[in-house]
């Protein structure tokens, strides 16, 4: 079953549950804390906090972004299965309407009945406190030791992992159940073995301080929040054991390596992951730059060189790659063929550019590190930073290769100097 068809059988089955299916928002907001979009909930935020909405259900399929804030998967990219920068959200919604009994029973069909998930393969997580969750997944035919309470391990109150809050201060909260999928004994590490797909959040309460304990309140009305991870769902439903070998990202791995002649299974996971962000940031006119939103996508744009880099692979390349992400994407997201030229020019200048600073960097490094025998001067490596736009962590990967130290304390000494420069001059 293809990721589109996935998509659309998911959409299709809530809106024969009477579910209105809303379109997406973009991904750059100009909230204070949140600079993109993390999570399917996050245009409904308003109708949790109070505000009633038009419709009672809802369901969508939300591109979501976690390279900065509280979600943060930038590190993780590359080096495990089941993480993007850029994912799709499939949510389900209940506004005042139903709660976790149908909430719960639906997911369930869902995965189950319509895409005939081995049942025998799902495991369970609630909160420890959460009897009710518990009663109506005993009654939906889970065994008992297939649900995993979770416990209040931090001892504060009802924060643990299965407690969910929209905001850390009186805000509306409740307990979560999260669907596991395992992977099979192969897998040696536990966050490999099992793949969260699915968290029901069943908010229903307010959290208040009170006499410097807090208490929870009901809250007048209840709301569901539910959301799936279309790449992981679609990876089980293709029998394969990773995101990155699901029919979306096989055909641009398969162009990465064929035409581009990188190989390295990381360096493929980064590069095919960073492609989609990059295109759907450049889509919303964000463009590299030095701070906010720019930054991040500069970010990407470089980490995907680097990758690159390793390969050997010294000339603009990541740019060729935008066009088949774009054509395996353009049928749910039309605005990435309208964009489909700006995509490419503005990732080619950014490529064009880091190689330019590269060519001029790698030959002043080069001189430096005829003189230096195994420790590279702090001072110099953040000249080469500061002044050329050397990224250092490029300088790192070098030194790496050359068995070289780079003297941090130096170089961070100057930085904090320069810093501290800055400052004082504002
Ligand atoms: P994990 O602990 O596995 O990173 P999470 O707890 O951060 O997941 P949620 O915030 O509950 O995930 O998001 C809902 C669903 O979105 C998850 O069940 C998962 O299927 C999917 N998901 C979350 N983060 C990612 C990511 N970085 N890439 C792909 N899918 C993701
Ligand atoms: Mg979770």
């Amino acid at each position: 079953m293809k990721l589109k068809v996935v998509r659309n059988k998911f959409l299709n089955f809530y809106k024969k549950k009477k579910h209105i299916i809303m379109p997406h928002i973009n991904l750059k907001l100009n909230e204070n804390k949140l600079m993109f979009v993390n999570s399917g909930m996050i245009q409904f935020k308003k109708f949790f906090l109070g505000r009633k909405s038009k419709y009672k259900r809802i369901c969508n399929v939300q591109p979501c972004f976690r390279v900065s804030g509280k979600h943060n998967d930038f590190e993780k990219i590359g080096y495990t299965n089941i993480h993007h920068t850029l994912f799709e959200m499939l949510g389900n919604w209940s506004f005042r309407n139903y709660f976790k009994y149908d909430a719960l029973f639906w997911t369930w069909e869902l995965l189950i009945n319509k895409f005939k998930i081995n049942e025998k393969k799902i495991w369970i997580t609630i909160h420890e406190n959460d009897f009710e969750t518990y009663n109506i997944w005993r009654k939906i035919g889970i065994s008992n030791k297939r649900i995993i309470k979770k416990k209040n391990i931090k001892k504060k109150f009802f924060l643990n992992e299965n407690f969910w809050e929209i905001s850390n201060n009186n805000g509306p909260c409740g307990t979560c159940s999260e669907i596991f999928y395992d992977m099979g004994k192969k897998y040696k590490l536990k966050n490999q073995r099992y793949v969260e797909i699915c968290n029901n959040v069943f908010l229903q309460y307010k959290k208040k301080l009170y006499n410097n304990k807090y208490i929870l309140n009901k809250l007048k009305y209840n709301y569901i929040d539910v959301g799936i991870g279309l790449e992981r769902l679609t990876s089980i439903l293709q029998n394969v054991n990773s995101n990155y070998k699901i029919d979306l990202f096989k055909k641009i791995i398969n162009k990465i390596s064929d035409k581009i002649k990188i190989k390295n299974i990381n360096s493929l996971k980064i590069i095919s992951d960073h492609i989609r962000s990059a295109c759907f940031l450049i889509s919303e006119k964000i463009y590299p730059s030095n701070n906010k939103h720019g930054y991040i996508l500069r970010k990407i744009i470089r980490r995907a060189i680097r990758e690159g880099y390793k390969s050997n692979i010294k000339n603009p390349f990541f740019y060729k790659i935008s066009s088949i992400l774009i054509k395996e994407m353009e049928d749910f997201y039309p605005f990435l063929k309208k964009n489909k030229n700006n995509i490419k020019n503005v990732i080619k200048k950014e490529e064009e550019k880091f190689f330019n600073i590269y060519k001029i960097g790698i030959r002043i490094l080069n001189n430096e590190l005829k003189k230096c025998s195994k420790k590279l001067d702090g001072k110099f490596a953040f000249k080469l930073y500061d002044t050329y736009g050397f990224p250092i962590e490029l300088l790192e990967d070098i030194c790496l290769k050359n068995k070289i130290l780079i003297k941090k304390k130096e170089f961070f000494y100057e930085m904090n100097k320069q810093k501290n420069n800055f400052l004082n001059r504002n």
